[in-house]
């Protein structure tokens, strides 16, 4: 089943989502949800998407980034992005550890604020440990794109959305981004749009 997503002004997106027992993990309902954010988020289409996003403020998140999504998207960009497919998985109670400043700068968008995009600084590496859809803990370890969803999706747990820790003054339509900015580079894009 399809989930409506929520924009940003329901509050249900800053607050900070429960944790869940592994009991509720494991419930008949809570694996219906899993589905139903899994078939949400392919029909966005994202990368992520976080309970908050379908109102629910408990702490799982669905994440996949498929090979279809940057088919037409030059080998250049995607090494800059260090961006490679991520299988579907599930997280729930993530504990994020950032190893690294946040220094990366790529636009990134959210599906609770659509048709916009920023530049948003964030680590290169993270580990994250969790629980996963059957509530056994997993540990994973990512650099590049998909450390990025992490950051972005348990920031989301947090009642945490990109624009509190966007660079401002690149906030921009996705129209307009994909009209003037696209194939600029990060440094370039940061002289045009001025100090921060
Ligand atoms: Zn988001």
């Amino acid at each position: 089943m399809r989930l409506k997503i929520v924009q940003v002004g329901e509050s249900v997106l800053r607050e900070r989502a429960r944790e869940l027992t592994r009991d509720e993990i494991r419930s008949r309902e809570t694996q219906e949800l899993i589905e139903s954010m899994r078939a949400t988020m392919y029909d966005a289409p994202g990368v992520g998407l976080a309970a908050p996003q379908v109102g629910l403020p408990i702490q799982i998140a669905v994440i996949e980034d498929r090979k279809e999504y940057t088919k037409d998207a030059p080998a250049e960009f995607l090494k800059e992005r260090e961006r490679k497919p991520v299988p579907f998985h599930v997280i729930v109670n993530p504990k994020i550890t950032l190893l690294g400043e946040p220094e990366i700068e790529f636009f990134e968008g959210c599906l609770s604020l659509g048709g916009f995009t920023a530049l948003v600084p964030r680590v290169r590496s993270v580990r994250v440990n969790c629980l996963d859809h059957r509530g056994e803990p997993k540990v994973i370890e990512a650099t590049g794109w998909h450390a990025r969803i992490l950051q972005h999706e348990v920031d989301h747990l947090a009642g945490t959305v990109y624009i509190d820790r966007m660079y401002s003054r690149s906030f921009m339509s996705v129209d307009n981004f994909n009209r003037y900015w696209k194939d600029r580079p990060t440094a370039e894009i940061r002289q045009l749009l001025g100090p921060k």
